[in-house]
């Protein structure tokens, strides 16, 4: 570091102050135009593979209802998620800070890189001589290299913290399926650390030197060397990922609407559109993805990280017009229907790729054309065409059921239409279910009535890619809805509920639909706490808490009847169940059952009650509990938790 002022007239320095890297010298013509050469070779090379990448995004489909604004969420999501990393570092504390720092310092830089270059043709921005630098003053090209240089320290300490993470502690998320590490990745750090390791040194040398010469020119060559690379390799991102998080769909797992009859979902490159086409690129291997995705963690064939990367090869290969099918040589249609659509991947994804929306087009492009053939789905596909509901009964056995209960009918006078759901109307541990949450709504006072005909919402039919049943289903109960001025609605499903309150808009507004934990939770201060339910782990269903966001209302309805055990993952890294996505209908798993391996880790827990909150995951475990050992803990929804506080005379 310079320890005597030295001004530009002085000892031909051209910097401004004692907090500074050291002064190169002036350049010869020669120099100069080695300089520009080198400079349009690098960026030549950038382009030849930016512009391809830029042209497929381009190229691709544009997507069926895509709105820019209103903006003011995506302002925020940019904010939030790029400038701040928030979500880089909030799923992974250590690596994500670290991630973050070199983020931050490629930011700081850019100033810093500019002069750099300038500098290079002597009209250095920063460096008190230029025609830009007379007006900068002398005190802020002093904190400002000052500045650059605390995150330069940050930035080495970090890119060598990830380059050990990545290369000696090697976690297997961070590898790709049947490929070595990467080498480009060990280059990129290198190239990084020693950007910042120049710069700092630079700060130690005398003015006008040889030794600030070649520091130069190594920071120079470095830059130059990096830039070409970022397009060719994962670290796309660095570019991409921005405008992937400013322009993604919001919101979780929206699934677009087919744009027209000849729009089958995703089928052949044609169909891939801009937004999909640009996540693909956007990619960074993080493996964030896979390494919460109860199908890879069971030994299933898909990993999520893989589909995002047979999309990009997919691109790279046959472009977004081609014919060839999607489901073929990078992406498989065994993968594509092994996914719960837990939502997982979506949500720990760092740089906005929409995993749900492509698997689903996925599954939709194999169903919709017929590729797709399943004897258990196909069984699915019409009971629920025939008999309105996913179990395949008459709808007589609903009846039957609603009679027994005294179920009272929707008439327009009620507050609430309880919607029973396929679950709640014809499974018998659904039905123990609503009986449960009927004694509580008596109990409270609250008047409800159940439809005469409900049809099954269309969620299985939704997520395995099935868009006219879906359409069928979803029209036929907005209609009836609309007939029975049904204005607000309670369920006990956390699919039922998403499907009708966001699915549905696709064709028309769905009526106001909350989940049994939030009206449960509402009403708690005017329910019975005796706290004599002892240790009780809650599961969070993916539909409840991904999906909606709802994490506490569930966990203040046990922790009102016991003690609230909390499972090691839990609330947003929640486990799935297995059943979600259709697959509850789908028949025997390949590799170790999700169910399984949720169930064992609540029972570990020591807790003496599972309580559940989707009749979904209570059906998968009670198979999955009868494997457990001889004394399970008991399985119970949280609306059988609350009804069992209930004094017993008020029951009716
Ligand atoms: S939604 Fe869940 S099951 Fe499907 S790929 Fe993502 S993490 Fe895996
Ligand atoms: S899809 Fe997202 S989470 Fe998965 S590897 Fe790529 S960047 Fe990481």
């Amino acid at each position: 570091m310079h320890l005597v002022f030295a001004s530009p007239s002085a000892l031909g320095s051209a910097f401004v102050g004692p907090f500074a890297p050291a002064d190169p010298g002036r350049f010869s013509i020669l120099e100069k135009m080695l300089l520009a050469a080198l400079i349009f070779t690098s960026a030549a090379l950038f382009w030849k593979r930016f512009g391809v990448v830029s042209d497929k995004i381009l190229k691709s489909r544009k997507d069926p209802g895509f709105h820019l604004f209103p903006i003011g969420r995506r302002a925020w999501d940019f904010f939030w998620e790029v400038l701040c990393q928030a979500k880089v570092i909030r799923e992974r504390p250590l690596p994500g800070l670290a991630h973050a720092f070199v983020f931050w310092s490629f930011l700081a830089f850019a100033l810093v890189t500019l002069n750099h270059i300038a500098i290079g043709f002597g009209i250095g921005i920063l460096d008190g001589i230029g025609p830009i630098a007379h007006h900068i003053p002398a005190a802020f090209a002093n904190f400002y290299f000052g500045f650059a240089a605390l995150f330069a320290i940050a930035c080495s300490i970090s890119i060598a913290g990830l380059f050990v993470r990545r290369f000696l502690v090697r976690p297997k998320w961070l590898a790709r399926e049947g490929h070595q590490l990467s080498w480009e990745s060990g280059v990129i750090a290198g190239l990084i650390f020693a950007l910042m390791a120049t710069y700092l040194a630079s700060f130690y040398v005398a003015d006008a030197s040889l030794a600030a010469r070649l520091l130069w020119w190594a920071h120079t060559l470095c830059l130059l060397v990096f830039l070409p690379l970022v397009p060719h390799t994962k670290h796309l991102h660095l570019i991409l990922s921005p405008a992937t998080i400013f322009l993604s769909r919001g919101g979780f797992s929206q699934i677009p609407a087919l744009s027209g009859d000849e729009d089958f979902g995703l089928v052949t490159g044609k169909d891939l559109t801009q937004l999909v086409s640009l996540q693909a690129y956007s990619c960074v291997e993080c493996g964030r993805c896979t390494e919460h995705c109860p199908a890879a963690n069971t030994g299933k064939l898909l990993n999520p990280k893989e589909i995002v990367l047979g999309i990009r090869g997919y691109l790279n290969e046959y472009g977004p017009t081609a014919e060839e099918l999607l489901l073929g040589k990078y992406n498989s249609q065994e993968a594509a229907f092994q996914c719960t659509t837990c939502g997982a991947c979506e949500f720990q994804c760092p740089v906005g790729i929409e995993h749900l929306p492509i698997i689903v087009g996925l599954r939709r492009g194999a169903t919709n054309t017929g590729a797709w053939e399943d004897d258990h789905g196909g069984k699915l596909f019409n009971v629920l065409e025939r008999n309105s509901n996913a179990l395949g009964m008459s709808a007589l056995e609903r009846d039957k059921f609603v009679q027994k209960q005294e179920l009272p009918t929707f008439d327009g006078t009620q507050e609430y239409c309880l919607w029973l759901g396929c679950m709640g109307g014809y499974d018998p541990k659904g039905r123990e279910i609503i009986a449960s949450f009927v004694e509580v709504m008596r109990y409270l006072g609250t008047s409800y009535g159940v439809m005469r005909k409900e049809k099954c919402t269309g969620d299985p039919a939704r997520r395995l890619g099935n868009d006219l049943v879906f359409q069928q289903l979803a029209e036929a109960n907005l209609e009836a809805m609309r007939a029975q001025k049904v204005k607000k609605i309670v369920s006990i499903c956390p699919h039922c509920v998403r499907t009708i309150q966001e699915d549905w808009k696709e064709f028309g507004a769905p009526p106001e639909i909350e989940h049994h934990s939030e009206f449960l939770a509402r009403h708690q201060a005017r329910l019975p706490q005796n706290n004599t339910g002892g240790k009780i782990v809650y599961h969070d269903p993916c539909y409840l808490g991904r999906y909606r966001n709802v994490y506490d209302q569930p966990r203040a309805v046990i922790a009102a009847a016991g003690e609230l055990v909390e499972a090691p993952r839990n609330r947003e890294r929640s486990f799935c169940c297995g059943a979600g996505g259709g697959l509850a209908f789908l028949g025997e798993e390949t590799g170790e059952r999700v169910s399984h391996v949720r169930a064992q880790e609540l029972v570990a827990t020591g807790a003496t009650t599972i309580g559940a909150a989707c009749p979904f995951c209570n059906t998968m475990f009670r198979d999955a509990l009868a494997g457990t050992g001889d004394d399970p803990p008991r399985l119970l929804d949280i609306a059988q938790i609350a009804a069992a506080q209930l004094p017993k005379t008020a029951v009716n």
